[in-house]
């Protein structure tokens, strides 16, 4: 049985995010979601509201379960009995910071494995952070990301009324 793990600050998640969990969920018995609570970076949504976006945009998939965790990744992979991390790459610069974590994470757990899946073309520029700002400025974000999350994020902005 191998079980693989999807970390990551998902604030909020994006179609590019889906892509990955339904390309990485039939290549493991489980998938566990896993969203970091507060990573070193600024967030617009609490760990409890990032996992809802989350859990209510992979409702209709099988083998998949979202939870929130703090501390060490490759701990926590431990608590959850996966052997695999699942990582998304789109550019160089994803590659870079991938490589060095994963090189960290062998020296600290070498029985864990580093899986990248590249991101489909169409998603390569989608990150929570642009979307983020081109909403804010009133772009139409709609689809690059589930429709509840598009209401999310126009609501937090206190766009709805504009
Ligand atoms: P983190 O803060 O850990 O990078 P993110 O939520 O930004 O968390 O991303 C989680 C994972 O998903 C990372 O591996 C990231 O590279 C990947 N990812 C983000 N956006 C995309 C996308 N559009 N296509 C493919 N992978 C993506």
């Amino acid at each position: 049985m191998t079980n693989a793990i999807y970390p990551g600050s998902f604030d909020p998640v994006t179609n590019g995010h889906l892509d990955i969990v339904g390309r990485a969920a039939p290549l493991f018995d489980e998938l566990i979601i896993s969203v970091y609570d507060v990573p070193q970076k600024q967030l617009m949504f609490s760990v409890e509201e990032r996992v809802e976006l989350m859990k209510k945009a992979v409702a209709n998939l099988a083998n998949i379960r979202v939870v929130s965790y703090s501390g060490l990744t490759i701990a926590f992979a431990r608590e959850m009995n996966a052997r695999v991390i699942v990582r998304g790459l789109r550019m160089i610069s994803d590659f870079e910071r991938e490589f060095e974590m994963a090189l960290m994470n062998k020296k600290l757990a070498p029985d864990i494995e580093l899986v990248c899946l590249m991101t489909s073309l169409e998603y390569q520029f989608i990150s929570s952070s642009l979307l983020k700002e081109a909403c804010q400025l009133g772009g139409d974000i709609s689809n690059l990301v589930p429709k509840h999350v598009a209401d999310a994020l126009v609501e937090k902005f206190g766009l709805a009324n504009k």
